[in-house]
């Protein structure tokens, strides 16, 4: 049986473990460094990226956090969480952005009147469209060599993955179409080449 955690520091956090429990997965809570032991992958939650940023230093997630990704294991960044998976070369602030995936993002991308939509999403690797949901999303202005993009509105990315990282502007764990998580389970998590 795998284990996945869902980092547990702000942000929706009984979302997704429920609907990791509710596709069959182990799912445990990820609060202090010795919580990473034993898992199979990872989920960063959506949430404040500032806020979530700040928490990952103070509990001094930080180290294990990278050294998770360095062993190779399957880390899914949603919205907050993508920008926190991203280089975001362009950022100016002091805020936490863990390089994971070689990416631009623009936090709240889709404007403030358009704060939240759910619609119906094209990605690629899964036969139909997925029901994604929206919120004060970010979205990806470019990406690096590598990195494949899997699904766009109009022009704007909003998932994409790298070797061991997967990320999406969307909320996967606020529809009953958990589809995508099921996408990051079978490649990231039970078939992945990376998780040695
Ligand atoms: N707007 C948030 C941020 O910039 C992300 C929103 C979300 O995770 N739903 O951190």
């Amino acid at each position: 049986e795998k284990t996945v955690g869902v980092l547990d520091v702000q942000g929706a956090v009984r979302e997704h473990l429920l609907a990791l429990k509710t596709l069959g997965v182990k799912a445990v809570s990820v609060k202090r460094p010795e919580d990473f032991d034993g898992l199979d992958g990872l989920i960063i939650p959506g949430g404040e990226s500032t806020a979530i940023g700040r928490l990952i230093r103070e509990q001094g997630l930080e180290d294990r956090l990278r050294a998770f990704h360095n062993e190779g294991k399957g880390i899914f960044g949603t919205c907050a969480g993508l920008i926190l998976c991203s280089t975001d070369h362009s950022h100016k602030t002091n805020d936490l952005r863990l390089g994971f995936i070689d990416m631009d993002v623009e936090r709240n991308g889709f404007g403030r009147q358009v704060a939240s939509f759910e619609m119906p999403l094209k990605f690629e690797g899964i036969d139909q469209e997925v029901e994604a949901v929206f919120i004060r999303a970010p979205y990806i202005q470019s990406v690096g060599p590598g990195v494949k993009v899997l699904a766009s509105v109009d022009d704007k990315i909003v998932a994409a993955e790298h070797e061991n990282v997967l990320v999406t502007a969307h909320h996967p764990e606020l529809t009953e179409d958990y589809a995508v998580l099921n996408y990051f389970l079978d490649k990231f998590v039970d078939g992945s080449e990376f998780n040695a």
